[in-house]
């Protein structure tokens, strides 16, 4: 398994995200694309990470 690292200018708690540090919070990819499926985006919800990959357990 490749080893994670942290990227400090990156926080995240999406612990279901493959690319998260779950015990830190953070994320582990050096850049990650932030998109939005709003039409017009007023709040934070109205954003998306796009680099989200649903973490697999050992037993899905
Ligand atoms: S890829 Fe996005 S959702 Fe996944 S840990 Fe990084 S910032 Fe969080």
């Amino acid at each position: 398994m490749n080893e994670m690292k942290k990227n400090k200018c990156i926080k995240c708690d999406v612990s279901q995200c493959r690319h998260n540090l779950v015990t830190e919070n953070y994320c582990s990819l050096d850049c990650i694309s932030v998109g939005t499926h709003e039409a017009d985006p007023t709040v934070p919800e109205c954003t998306d990470c796009n680099s989200f990959v649903k973490r697999t357990g050992c037993c899905d």
